[in-house]
Order: C-alpha cells, then sequence, then structure tokens
C-alpha cells in the first residue's frame, strides 16, 4: 500500500514507529501534486513552506513532543486564511492575496509556537480549489477553473469544498478541511467518494474562514475515512473567543466511541448497533431521487440494520421549501458579508474610475464572477425595505419551523439516513447554464444547516458509470462523536470507502 491510499490513523503510527519522517511524507504528497496537476485540485503550493514545517516536526517527534497528528500533511480549503499561502476563496477579487494572520482551523491544526502552543503539528501542502466564495455545487464557480472529479475527469467535482474531495480522492492530500453552509463538505465528499463531517454549528470557529452565510457557515474535515475524520475534528474543534457563536466548551475525542457498542457493553449486545434507532425520511425518498442512488442508500441502510440497527420511517415534511429558504437566507447574509470587498481595503480595484461609487462598481463588478454578482443582488433585494417581510422574515420564519421538525424526528430516532444529492456526479458544463437546476441540487443537505445540524457523508455505493454514491447520516446537535460512531461500524461491515480513484484514473 502506498502512502496515499495510508488512513492518517496508519500514517500517524508509522511516523511514531519512526517507519516514515513527516519530510518523506511531505515530500510524497508535493511530487503527487506536481504529477497529477490535470485535476485542478490546488490553487497554491509552497514546497518550501511545507518543507520547513514538516522538519519542524521530525524535530518535534523526535524530542517525543509531537501530537497524534504531528508530522501528517492536510490540504486547506482556499477559504481559510493562511500565512504564507494565498488566500482568495478562489475570487479574482482576492487574486494574489496574502493574510497576515491564520484562520483558528489552521493554527490548531498547524505547527506549535508560543503564540499557539496547542498547535496539533500537521504540515499544510497548499491551498485547495473551491467555488468562488463557496457558492456552488459544482466547483465551475471558481475564477480559476473547475475541479475534475478524479474518478471521471469528465464530471464535476461537487462543491464548493470541490478542491479538496478531488485532493483526497486522488491520493494528492491524506486528508483535508472543508466548509459547509449548505452542503459544501458533504456533496463533494459524496461525488467523490470519500467522507466528510459538518459539525453542529458552532463546534468548528469561523475566524478566518472568509464568510459566506455566517449563520450556517461551518468548517470540517474531509477523508478517507470516519476514522479519519474524527482524528481531525478533534484537533479542529476549541472554543474561539474570536467567533461569538463559537461553542463554550472546547470540543471532545470524536474518537471516544469508534469502536464502542451503541449501547453499553453491560446489555452484551452481540451486534454493534444494537440499540440504534436510524430514522428514513420519507421525503428524501420521494420524487427526483436517481433509481441507482436510493438502491444504495437502501442497501446501507439494509447493512445498518444487519449491524443491529431498527429502521424507522419518520417525515420532514418541510424539506423542499429548505431550498427557497436557503436561496433567500444565504444570499441576504452574502450580500452583507461580501460588502467588504469594495476595492479599497484589499483586494482588486479597477484601474479607471470617475468617482468613489464609480470605483465601487467597477471593482465589485470586474471583481466578482456571475454567480456571486447574482447572489449578491438576489440577497440586496430580499433584504430591501418594500420585501424584507415578505421574503427575509417569511425565510426565517421556516427556519424555525424546518428546525422543529427536525426535533419530532429525533423523538423517534437517533440517527437520520438518507441520500446526501438526489443524483451521482454530473458532466462539466450540464447544469451551469441553468442556476435553480444547480440549487435543486442541495435538497437534502440545506435543511441541515438550516438547523444547525452534524451531518455527514459516508461512501455507499457506485453507479452504472463508476461514479461514487454518497449516503447523508445526520444527527441531533453535538452528537458528532456518535454519528462517526455509525458511520465508522458501517467502514467495518463494508469496503466502499476503500476503492481508490487513483487506481481507476
Ligand atoms: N451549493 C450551496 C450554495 O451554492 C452550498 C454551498 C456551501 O455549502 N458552501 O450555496
Amino acid at each position: 500500500m502506498s502512502w496515499h491510499q495510508t488512513s492518517i490513523a496508519l500514517m500517524a503510527k508509522a511516523l511514531a514507529a519512526k517507519e516514515v519522517s513527516s519530510m518523506e511524507l511531505t515530500q510524497y504528497f508535493l511530487s503527487r501534486i506536481e504529477a497529477e496537476k490535470r485535476w485542478n485540485a490546488y490553487l497554491d503550493v509552497n514546497a518550501h513552506l511545507s518543507l520547513e514545517q514538516a522538519n519542524k516536526a521530525d524535530t518535534l517527534i523526535a524530542a517525543g513532543k509531537g501530537t497524534r497528528l504531528t508530522g501528517i500533511p492536510v490540504a486547506h480549503k482556499d477559504v481559510f486564511v493562511t500565512r504564507g499561502w494565498k488566500s482568495t476563496a478562489a475570487s479574482k477579487i482576492l487574486e494574489n492575496y496574502q493574510s497576515p494572520f491564520d484562520a483558528t482551523v489552521v493554527a490548531n491544526l498547524g505547527m506549535p509556537s508560543e503564540k499557539n502552543p496547542h498547535g496539533a503539528g500537521m504540515v499544510c501542502l497548499g491551498k485547495t480549489n473551491m467555488d468562488e466564495f463557496a457558492m456552488g455545487s459544482s466547483n465551475e464557480n471558481s475564477a480559476f477553473g473547475p475541479v475534475l472529479n478524479p474518478w471521471n475527469g469528465q464530471y464535476v467535482s461537487g462543491g464548493s469544498s470541490g478542491g479538496s474531495a478531488a485532493a483526497v480522492a486522488a491520493g494528492l492530500a491524506p486528508i483535508a478541511t472543508g466548509s459547509d453552509t449548505g452542503g459544501s463538505i458533504r456533496q463533494p465528499s459524496a461525488f467523490c467518494g470519500i467522507t466528510g463531517i459538518k459539525p453542529s454549528y458552532g463546534r468548528v470557529s469561523r475566524y478566518g474562514m472568509i464568510a459566506y452565510a455566517s449563520s450556517l457557515d461551518q468548517a470540517g474535515p474531509m477523508g478517507k475515512t470516519a476514522e479519519d475524520c474524527a482524528l481531525l475534528l478533534t484537533a479542529m474543534s476549541s472554543h474561539d473567543p474570536r467567533d461569538s457563536t463559537s461553542l463554550a466548551d472546547s470540543g471532545e475525542d470524536y474518537s471516544r466511541f469508534l469502536n464502542k457498542p451503541w449501547q453499553d457493553s453491560s446489555t452484551n449486545s452481540a451486534k454493534p448497533l444494537e440499540g440504534l434507532r436510524v430514522g428514513l425520511p420519507k421525503e428524501f425518498f420521494a420524487e427526483g431521487l436517481a433509481q441507482d442512488v436510493a438502491n444504495a442508500v437502501n442497501a446501507a441502510a439494509k447493512a445498518l440494520a444487519d449491524l443491529g440497527a431498527t429502521l424507522v420511517e419518520v417525515s420532514l415534511p418541510k424539506t423542499k421549501l429548505s431550498i427557497p429558504v436557503y436561496y433567500v437566507l444565504a444570499p441576504a447574509e452574502a450580500s452583507s458579508n461580501l460588502s467588504r470587498f469594495d476595492g479599497v481595503r484589499y483586494g482588486h480595484r479597477a484601474n479607471e474610475y470617475k468617482d468613489l461609487g464609480d470605483m465601487y462598481q467597477k471593482s465589485r463588478t470586474e471583481g466578482f464572477g456571475a454567480e456571486v454578482r447574482r447572489r449578491i443582488l438576489i440577497g440586496t433585494y430580499v433584504l430591501c425595505h418594500g420585501y424584507y417581510d415578505a421574503y427575509y422574515l417569511q425565510a426565517q420564519k421556516i427556519r424555525r419551523i424546518i428546525a422543529a421538525d427536525f426535533q419530532a424526528a429525533f423523538n423517534q430516532c437517533d440517527v437520520i439516513l438518507g441520500p446526501v444529492a438526489p443524483d451521482v456526479a454530473w458532466r462539466l458544463g450540464e447544469k451551469s447554464k441553468d442556476p435553480v437546476q444547480m440549487y435543486l441540487e442541495d435538497i437534502y443537505t440545506l435543511s441541515t444547516n438550516l438547523a444547525g445540524l452534524p451531518a455527514m457523508s459516508v461512501p455507499c455505493g457506485f453507479n452504472a458509470n463508476d461514479l461514487p454514491i454518497g449516503m447523508q447520516l445526520i444527527g441531533n446537535y453535538f452528537s458528532e462523536a456518535r454519528l462517526l460512531q455509525v458511520a465508522h461500524q458501517y467502514q467495518q461491515a463494508s469496503d466502499w470507502h476503500l476503492r481508490q480513484a487513483s487506481e481507476v484514473a
């Protein structure tokens, strides 16, 4: 097995046993990144800096001062500002922008220092491509070209964290960070056959994560296995006084239930998931779901039942409304968040202009791509005086109902199971001309962001064209460790997550 096929759990063991050094691992992945540029997964690499960090990591390990993750390489979605690498959110308006500080996620995972004593000591491999400002479901909205799907280069990687998903799937990073405002960790994970988790809102700091829709944005890990995601999430999470919505506690060890049975051992149950109630929302299996995706998710439900779980039908009646609600609220917040890109403080400024108004207008028109401009316009419209009550306020009210529907469902079950997306990855260009068609693809992922719940994507099959299918597991607030436990138990009994795109490609 080569390093790009190795989980970070095993990599950590190899580093601890001195079977490999961080320098060797980092060099290995940098060479693969160089050789596999065709996927367009990275926007910026800086081999010199990465190797410098690897060297530091090796020194820490030799001195017995490393954490479990010290020396393991990680790629960061370009939405996280990173000292030493460009931070562009895949937008022309931030082309070549260099941040003077690290996002909390980057610092938590990065090299420890006097100022950052709790850094996990992971090595940054570079910044991954994404949809501009995380707006999109296919990665075709990047100002620097789309990311191709490593399972088949004619298909999209999903979005907006498509670069991170493709980097892990193509073996160009052992694990990566992503962000999820309406599905951007889960959907590209599903499309690229990897595992990803969006934690509860507030679990991971948003400080230094370039804001899209602040009440929905949440960062999380994207890796090969649930176990790897648990390791990264543990290191990513912290209370952060610089993010006012950061949870008061600093998180937990998300690996702690992985190998435990669902119920405590006093029941002596023979099956690992005995006692777990899995809810299947009927609205997630209704019209619009591709048959092969439905079949794979149903087979996964049966696999969970074989592990001891009980399946129950639940209802999330407002599922369809999550699309209009999200596509009112997210643009509204975006229109406000993106007002900082005005050509004055940082980023692109038009060369010629008549006056201040003209300068704003030209800089923003030139700097933002079409989808970002569309959302700023929609967001400004729904917030304006005459329409606020009809759109923004109404959407906020339905958001509350959507969250309440989940709580009703969780009276009947412990986790909810459904598809991540209605279909597998589509062909490049197939949906990019019709934004509404693209928005409809987000139907199963948006509601968890509206409710603030944790949810993950787990590989559960392939369609007839060998494109990966993902199942979605949704948990109640702060149940990440339990979700990861269910996913890990499923992965112990299945091998979909072990199939490698890098062997097919
Ligand atoms: N596809 C959704 C959008 O375009 C979600 C994106 C995200 O989660 N960042 O807004």
